[in-house]
């Protein structure tokens, strides 16, 4: 996967997390439960939550998908 910003061919590795990650419009407490509009981007399985990421160290740019497999 090439950089969106540079262009530049992105690290491939993975993002994880302790809980739950979730894309929300406002920052706020995140509860086991969404509220209208957020995105759940990776459910935390027992204790940690996975997803393939890349990574553009020039631009300080990580980019997931969601919607994929926990790859772990
Ligand atoms: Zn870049």
């Amino acid at each position: 996967m090439n950089c969106p910003r540079c262009g530049k061919v992105m690290e491939e590795g993975l993002v994880q997390s302790t809980g739950h990650l979730a894309w929300v419009r406002e920052p706020r407490r995140l509860l086991a439960s969404l509220a209208e509009g957020d995105v759940r981007v990776a459910r935390s399985i027992f204790g940690a939550a996975t997803l393939p990421g890349y990574l553009c160290r020039a631009c300080e740019l990580v980019t997931i998908a969601y919607g994929e497999d926990d790859p772990t």
